[in-house]
């Protein structure tokens, strides 16, 4: 079938036929914990959150990962479905969104050895690199008891309106614990060869499938690519897939990575759909609908997967965070408005990590439906922006959707502010989708943009209620001396190549922008962002999936560097500490591997024809370098900000301009579109 009109994406589009119900279309929305299954009390936001991807359009919703018992808790106290009186709760969210003619399963996830609490149970007594808890084994009792937990948390669900569940057998939780021999060390009926470890996670599938009945879905989340050692290998994976096929499941899910796998999955490096080609290799093997997942974001992404016959539906969890409305877009052929994800997880994963409610960096809506709400107003105002970075775009684009009249002004010929920097670096690519968002919203919501314009205090004398400032951050300067030599440049000139780099390059300050700065420089030739080749040659993943694990005896090759660099910074410890939780220490990797040398405790001595003078270990050093950058932090940038009030003028502050904290566009977001709301 080719495109038309009105079938732009006529794969991504088509309905399902399950045989007891048919989906809409090819969109399934992956399980990603929120934080709002915790409570009883959140289910209400929950409800809210999840009928608003229904009326959306999704196909079929997945939950965040539910406990059958106390002791698969993720944490304590974590989403829990294993006795009755919790049904109630679970029946907030499945009337809601069938009200919306959605669908929605519930995912059954039992953590093993994950669990962050002292009652945790794995198949053997092997702690997890990423967990101080050490899991008890599991009896063999402990085992049956452990099939009737998800059997009746099966029950519960469709008792409480689900039209599903998903059993989690992946990234590295307790089912994908039993069936890695990493992890299952038992000689019983559970453990030993390849059978026996896959023999857990079919009993349940089987015997949930005789307790529900046939017209119940069961998606089965099977780890196809394990990306540690001691995984499964791909005969293995092959035999789970046909086994969980047999047993009833109506869906196998792909499954990527164990959470302790050191490599990246769906960070913003990772190339779209990189992992699609492992589900392509199972087509063949099994019968039942196959779901492809990781880094696909975008209609033409998952069109091309479906065409290709690569997988029969699409997973995405954080596109659907960042825009509810993503398949109604796509279906009114309208995929240039959709809010992308950038694959970013500062306001999704990071926060679930940190034990906050998830949101989105370029949503500040998700997870906050019924609290952050954009209403029109009853009371238009003349609102001037100063400034079209993210926290200027949010603001404006939000305050003209209300109603209001806006001018939003920037001194230079383009949108964006440093965004337009972030997408110049090899793996931020996807930061460009941003700026064609808001492109769009500004057109759509009728702001009056006027960019090359410089705004001083005399500029607003067009008679405006409001002023907002979001104009952003200037870089701070280092004072050691020689910081005015030749071979001195800032971080802006280093990224637009308006001022040569050297071959060997200090770089003063290794926060975001220092890392990220090293990153721009150390490599040559396209982005392994864009190409999941030269990517998974990079991270040394066997992309014929025949390696144990896809890793075990795969040497990573990454390219030569393009530079000798050293990214130094004055606080004691390894570099790169305070980056994000999720995606920190892929960025530390990624410059491990390129040889940059990422050096704590430097007190910076001097700068000369010779190099960079530094005392670093105990010793008295020169580094030969032709060029010092400096990444030395950030100053608000609120020169204006006395006129304007001295002119009268009632002025807000947003984004950079009010606090300058390097990598913060998701405060910037925010706070642009909570003020937006409330004028
Ligand atoms: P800005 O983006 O700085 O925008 C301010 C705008 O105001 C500019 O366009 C400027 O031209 C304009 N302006 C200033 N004064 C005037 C005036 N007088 N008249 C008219 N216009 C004026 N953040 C993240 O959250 N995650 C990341 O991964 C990330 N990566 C980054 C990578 C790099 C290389 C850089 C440089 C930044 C990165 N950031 C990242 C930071 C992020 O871009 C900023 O937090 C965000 O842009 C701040 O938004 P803002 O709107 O407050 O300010
Ligand atoms: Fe995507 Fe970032 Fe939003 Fe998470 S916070 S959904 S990764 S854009």
């Amino acid at each position: 079938m080719s495109n038309t009109a009105s079938n732009p994406y006529p794969h991504l589009l088509k309905p399902l036929d399950l045989g007891f119900c048919t989906l809409p279309n090819r969109v399934l929305m992956g399980s990603m914990h929120t934080g709002l299954e915790d409570k009883a009390a959140d289910f209400d936001k929950l409800a809210a959150y999840f009928a608003e991807r229904a009326r959306g359009g999704v196909g079929l919703m997945v939950t965040g990962g539910i406990a059958p018992s106390i002791r698969g808790w993720l944490a304590p106290f974590g989403g829990k479905l294993s006795w009755r009186s919790e049904v109630k709760r679970h029946k907030k969210v499945t009337k809601a969104v069938h009200d919306e003619n959605g669908r929605i399963c519930m995912q059954i996830l039992h953590a093993g050895r994950y669990g962050y609490h002292p009652l945790s149970v794995a198949p053997s007594a092997i702690k997890a690199p990423i967990n101080p808890f050490k899991p008890k084994a599991l009896s063999a009792r402990g085992v049956e008891s452990t099939i009737k937990d998800f059997v009746k948390s099966a029950k519960l669900a469709r008792e409480a309106g689900y039209d599903g569940i998903e059993v989690m057998g992946s990234e590295g939780y307790l089912l994908n614990q039993f069936i890695a021999p990493r992890t299952n060390h038992r000689t019983d009926a559970w453990g030993g060869d390849a059978e026996r470890r896959m023999k857990l996670p079919v009993e349940i599938v089987r015997r949930t499938r005789e307790a529900v009945g046939e017209d119940f879905i069961i998606i089965f989340r099977l780890s196809m690519l394990d990306l540690v050692e001691g995984g499964s290998d791909w005969p293995e994976i092959v035999a789970q897939a046909k086994a969980v096929e047999a047993a009833g499941a109506t869906f196998i899910n792909t499954g990527i990575g164990w959470h302790e796998a050191r490599i990246p999955t769906i960070v913003t490096s990772v190339p779209r759909a990189a992992f699609t080609w492992v589900t392509a290799k199972m087509k063949t093997e099994v019968r039942i609908p196959l779901i492809t997942t990781n880094r696909i974001n975008m209609p033409e992404v998952a069109e091309r997967i479906l065409a290709a016959g690569q997988a029969d539906m699409v997973s995405m969890a954080r596109p659907l965070l960042a825009d509810p409305d993503w398949v109604r877009k796509a279906e009114a052929d309208r995929s240039a408005d959709i809010n992308t994800c950038i694959a970013c997880n500062q306001a999704c994963l990071d926060h679930v990590f940190e034990k906050k409610r998830a949101s989105c960096l370029v949503n500040p809506r998700a997870c906050h439906e019924t609290e952050l709400l954009i209403r029109p107003t009853d009371a238009p105002k003349r609102v001037a922006v100063i400034g079209a970075g993210p926290a200027g775009l949010a603001f404006a684009t939000t305050a003209a959707e209300r109603g209001h009249k806006v001018t939003l002004f920037d001194q230079n010929d383009r949108i964006g502010g440093q965004f337009n920097l972030a997408k110049r670096i090899p793996g931020k690519e996807e930061f460009h989708e941003t700026l064609r968002y808001f492109e769009r919203r500004l057109a759509q919501t009728g702001v009056d943009v006027k960019l090359g314009q410089r705004v001083e205090a005399a500029t607003l004398t067009e008679g405006f209620d409001e002023v907002v400032m979001a104009t952003g951050v200037t870089p701070r300067n280092v004072r050691i001396p020689g910081h005015d030599h030749a071979k001195v440049i800032g971080y802006i000139d280093a990224l637009t190549s308006a001022k040569p780099v050297g071959h060997k390059v200090a770089i003063i300050g290794a926060g975001g922008i220092g890392f990220d700065v090293a990153e721009f420089l150390v490599h040559a030739g396209p982005s392994p962002s864009l190409d999941p080749q030269l990517w998974m040659r990079e991270w040394g993943v066997d992309p014929t999936a025949q390696a144990r694990g896809a890793i075990e005896g795969v040497h990573a090759a990454p390219e030569p560097p393009a530079r000798e660099i050293w990214l130094m910074q004055r606080s004691e410890g390894k570099p790169g500490k305070r980056l994000n939780k999720t995606s920190g220490w892929v960025h530390r990797a990624t410059l491990k591997m390129k040889g940059v040398h990422q050096w704590g405790g430097v007190d910076y001595q001097r700068i000369d024809d010779e190099g960079l003078h530094i005392h670093h270990d105990g010793e008295d050093k020169c580094l030969p370098v032709d060029t010092v950058v400096i990444c030395a932090g950030q100053e608000p940038n609120r020169g204006l900000e006395d006129s304007l009030v001295a002119a009268g003028l009632k002025v807000s502050r947003i984004g950079g301009a009010d606090v300058a904290s390097e990598l913060d566009a998701k405060r910037a977001i925010d706070q642009g579109t909570r003020l937006a709301a409330s004028l």
